[in-house]
């Protein structure tokens, strides 16, 4: 996930090529700095909605025109993140309204939002699609995919039968988008979690991808690093340790070796993941 107005990393320094931005927080004078990269635009709703205002869909649609044009992004439909279990079904039947708005505007190239983290909940979403969108994103996945990970692996894995196109699952933890990734369980995903984790003033260790706190005025000396000080207080040392992570990150989507020791790290996921990577990887079951 990139950001123009917080303490964000420049991801694509890191040879991080895929990006997340949301119509919400674009800075259009900028978006040259993004050319040739792939990229998701998001519609804003969930920032917005948490900031208690409504957003018109032609307001966002308008907007989302823009970028697409200016960019090639792949856009967002404008979804309603429910509030509470209870709200699932009105979000998914006010989600599937902008359908009309989006196919107009985009034909098929857009991904289509599904919200809940049932079996149903996804049959009842799909069922308002005459055309197949260029991906699908889960929504309801994020809330969970903090304490139950396993679960959203399984949600992911039956998913998985009901529907042969691109899945992503939107804003979920670094270690499950990893497994989900890892297990081929998810196309993309996108994490502001390198972030997060940076505010905490954590880092990760490249031996063995643990999170580990920095000291005041720590440097280091890692390939994306090269000896910047991760351990300064205010935005500077942010987005040094936000870089640092996303690199590592990246790279245990490259290494299955990498991606053990980050997974195994949650006992939960280690159960669910931790098998079939091996069997993977080449290595005895667990
Ligand atoms: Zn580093």
């Amino acid at each position: 996930m990139h950001s123009f107005s917080q303490a964000s990393p420049k991801l694509w320094e890191i040879g991080i090529r895929t990006l997340m931005i949301s119509v919400d927080d674009v800075k259009l004078e900028r978006l040259g700095e993004l050319k040739g990269l792939d990229l998701m635009l998001d519609s804003g709703g969930f920032r917005r909605l948490s900031r208690g205002r409504e957003l018109e869909p032609e307001e966002v649609l308008r907007a989302q025109i823009e970028i697409v044009e200016e960019t090639g992004a792949l856009p967002v439909i404008l979804d309603y993140p429910p509030r509470s279990p209870e709200e699932v079904g009105g979000s998914i039947k006010r989600t599937a309204k902008n359908l009309k708005l989006w196919q107009r505007a985009f034909g098929d190239r857009f991904v289509y939002v599904v919200h809940g983290s049932k079996e149903e909940h996804f049959r009842e979403a799909m069922s308002y699609l005459s055309s197949k969108p260029e991906a699908v994103a889960l929504g309801g996945v994020a809330f969970k995919s903090r304490n139950k990970p396993k679960e959203v692996l399984d949600f992911l894995k039956s998913l998985r039968g009901l529907w042969d196109g691109k899945l992503h699952a939107l804003g979920v933890g670094n270690s499950l988008a990893l497994a989900a990734f890892m297990l081929g369980l998810a196309d993309s995903a996108d994490t502001s979690g390198y972030l997060t984790d940076a505010s905490f003033r954590m880092i990760r260790d490249p031996e063995s991808m643990g999170l580990i706190k920095v000291e005041e005025g720590q440097r280091c000396w890692c390939e994306a690093c090269k000896g910047a000080e991760v351990g300064k207080r205010g935005r500077e040392g942010l987005i040094a340790r936000a870089r640092h992570n996303a690199y590592w990150l990246m790279r245990a989507l490259e290494s299955e070796e990498l991606a053990l020791s980050m997974i195994g790290r949650r006992p939960s996921l280690r159960r669910a993941a931790l098998p079939s990577l091996r069997r993977r990887a080449g290595r005895p079951a667990l």
